[in-house]
Parts: structure tokens; C-alpha cells; sequence
């Protein structure tokens, strides 16, 4: 029975590995979530740069369409000015040529500072591209980072699943059936018993109990949580 015994333990060994396998797959994805999240949100702020900065283009190759107009205006305004027959007629062409020119100017004034603001912004975005690209090429790296740790751990479950199979075959079907019960019912289905406390519930077994385990002639069942226990070797008692 001491041979079972330890095989059974070797098999929970096994288990605990398989378990730990598969929550260190579950949580890998997650830890690139937050990277994927943040290269989102920069992504759409850089869209939206670049889809404001491509507005502000277009206004200001509308404001030069309407500055060229503007000139062309001002040029038959100077050409009224040069005709004009009387007194009247020249002032009265002089304050058109004038106001044309002062809007003309304002216009001018207004574009060049929207080309000024539209420098700034191209150097922004820009700036955020980088990030961006920064951002996704260390993405990418993480991901075959990721994928090479997955496979490892991938190889690692299957070598750990044939180690179990192995054993499977090597333990005695009623204990093992009772082991994958308790297992099923309350994941750790093995339990040491030090000082005569069950590790899995923290309750004292009877005495009589414990003189029976200790003789390891039987796989006995904690009378508190049903797990299958076991006398713990010399180095298990400070657990
Ligand atoms: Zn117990």
C-alpha cells in the first residue's frame, strides 16, 4: 500500500502541475490585453488627428481658392480706379480697392495662422505615429513571445498527461476511482496529515485514525472533508 501511495501522490503531483499549466495559458492573453487596449485608444486619437488636419487642408485650400478670386478682384478694382472719369467715380473705386484689400489681408492674416496651427499638428501626428508604431512592433513582439511560451507549455501539458497516464496504469482502479470522486468534487483530492490536522480541512483526525495511517496499510478518508489522506513523511511536518 505504501507503493500506491506514493504513486497516488505522484498522480496528485501530476494534477496540481496540469492545473497550473492551464491557468498560466488562460492568463497569458490577458496580459497583452491592457498593451492592445492602450494601442487602440492611440490609434483612434491619431485617426482623428489626421482626419482634422485633412478638414483644416481642405478650409485652407478653399481660403486660397477664394484669396486667388480675391486678387483677381483687386486687380479689375485697380483697373476701375485707373478709368474712373470723375472725382466721385475714383473714391468711390478707391474704397472698394480698399475694403477688397483689407479683407484680402484679414484672409491672408487668418490662413497664416492656420497654416502655423496645422505645422503643429503635423508634428503631433507624427509624434503619435511613432508611438503607435513603437507600441505595435512591441505588441507583435510580445505575441511571439507569447506564442513561444504557449507552446512550451502546451509540450509541457502533453509530456505531464503522459506521465499521468503512465501512473493511471500503475495505481489500483477502486483507489483511483475514488481519488478522481473527490477530485472532481473538490480539486485537491490528497491530502498529508500533520500532527494529526488534515491539511485540506484543519481538523484533528481521531487518534486511532492516525495509528492507522501511520502504519500505511490502508488509503483512508479524513472524517471532516472526505479527502483521502496520508501520514506526512518526516519532511512534510512543517508543512
Ligand atoms: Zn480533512
Amino acid at each position: 500500500m505504501k507503493k500506491q501511495l506514493l504513486l497516488l501522490i505522484a498522480l496528485q503531483d501530476t494534477d496540481i502541475k496540469r492545473l497550473a499549466i492551464q491557468n498560466k495559458m488562460k492568463a497569458l492573453p490577458e496580459k497583452l490585453l491592457p498593451g492592445k487596449i492602450e494601442l487602440n485608444k492611440l490609434e483612434s486619437l491619431l485617426q482623428d488627428d489626421r482626419d482634422r488636419y485633412e478638414q483644416t487642408q481642405q478650409w485652407r485650400r478653399d481660403q486660397e481658392t477664394t484669396l486667388e478670386r480675391e486678387e483677381e478682384a483687386i486687380k479689375r478694382a485697380k483697373v476701375k480706379l485707373q478709368e474712373s472719369a470723375s472725382t466721385r467715380d475714383y473714391a468711390a473705386a478707391n474704397r472698394e480697392l480698399e475694403t477688397k484689400r483689407r479683407i484680402m489681408s484679414e484672409r491672408e492674416d487668418e490662413v497664416l495662422k492656420v497654416v502655423e496651427a496645422l505645422d503643429a499638428t503635423k508634428t503631433l501626428i507624427e509624434e503619435r505615429d511613432e508611438l503607435v508604431s513603437t507600441l505595435r512592433e512591441r505588441i507583435e513582439e510580445d505575441e511571439v513571445e507569447h506564442s513561444a511560451v504557449l507552446n512550451e507549455l502546451n509540450d509541457t501539458f502533453k509530456a505531464t498527461n503522459q506521465e499521468r497516464d503512465t501512473l493511471l496504469n500503475t495505481i489500483d482502479q477502486e483507489i483511483i476511482s475514488r481519488y478522481e470522486r473527490i477530485r472532481e468534487k473538490l480539486g485537491i483530492a490528497l491530502m498529508p496529515i500533520v500532527h494529526g490536522t488534515c491539511k485540506g480541512c484543519y481538523m484533528n483526525i481521531p487518534p486511532q485514525l492516525n495509528n492507522i495511517i501511520v502504519q500505511q496499510q490502508s488509503i483512508e478518508t479524513c472524517p471532516s472533508c472526505h479527502r483521502l489522506i496520508y501520514a506526512a513523511e518526516e519532511d512534510e511536518q512543517n508543512i
